[in-house]
């Protein structure tokens, strides 16, 4: 799923401060379950923005909607009348989905509240870690299942660093080195063999090096 979080109020305060009657969009998938921008926080984030204007002398009217997903034409239509009764868009969807509701609404400011970090897994209640970068050409086969490329601090791909201590990464101890990690589920495949087998640089064009990238399902385009 895509991480965010939050940004700090100050600096939604800032970008909101022209604006006297907006609609703080949410967003019911990634950023709902990594605590970002789901119903409870539209709704907590909408009670700290009024107390704040309250305080200020300059009370603010403020709608509040969640759609079920921002990244999605469908769902973005259900905020259409909203979005026509309100100055601005607070959406505290991930940077797809923000952009994705601006595209939608050209008239409206779209504001993003949340910082997207990145594509990650749920490892337990509130612990988040990175697991893929989006490179457009997954190798995981090679690597026993273990991104060496969003896992590694430096993204080698023919062996560890010999910088790790008991596992942990020597750029972070409180990371696991990824290739203690490779080398360990290989281990546990019979499969350390395939490390034999020299891997050649990453091609990075079909990452986001090669420029904005494009996915187009011919079987699915009506
Ligand atoms: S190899 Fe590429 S697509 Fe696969 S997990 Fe790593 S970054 Fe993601
Ligand atoms: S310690 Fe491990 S994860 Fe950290 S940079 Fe070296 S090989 Fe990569």
């Amino acid at each position: 799923m895509i991480v965010g979080e939050q940004k700090p109020v100050q600096e939604i305060l800032q970008m909101v401060a022209p604006h006297r009657k907006f609609l703080i969009l949410g967003c019911g998938t990634c950023v709902k379950t990594c605590f970002a921008g789901g119903e409870d926080e539209v709704a907590l984030l909408a009670s700290a923005l009024r107390l704040a204007s309250r305080k200020d002398g300059r009370p603010v009217e403020i709608e509040e909607l969640t759609v079920e997903r921002q990244c999605e034409d469908a769902f973005i239509a259900e905020a259409a009348e909203a979005v026509s009764r309100n100055e601005a868009v607070l959406s505290l969807a991930c940077g797809a989905g923000v952009q994705a509701v601006a595209r939608r609404f050209p008239r409206s400011p779209v504001l993003p509240g949340v910082n997207t970090t990145f594509l990650g897994v749920l490892e337990h209640q509130g612990l988040f870690t990175e697991e893929c970068a989006g490179c457009g050409d997954c190798q995981l086969a090679v690597f026993g299942g273990v991104c060496p490329f969003s896992r590694c601090a430096k993204k080698l791909l023919n062996g560890p660093c010999g910088g790790s201590q008991e596992g942990k990464c020597e750029v972070d101890p409180d990371t696991e080195c990824a290739w203690h990690l490779i080398i360990e589920r290989l281990s546990a495949l019979g499969r350390l063999d395939q490390l034999r087998a020299y891997v050649p640089p990453k091609n990075w064009q079909t990452s986001l090096s090669g420029g904005p990238r494009k996915l187009i399902r011919k079987d699915h385009v009506i």
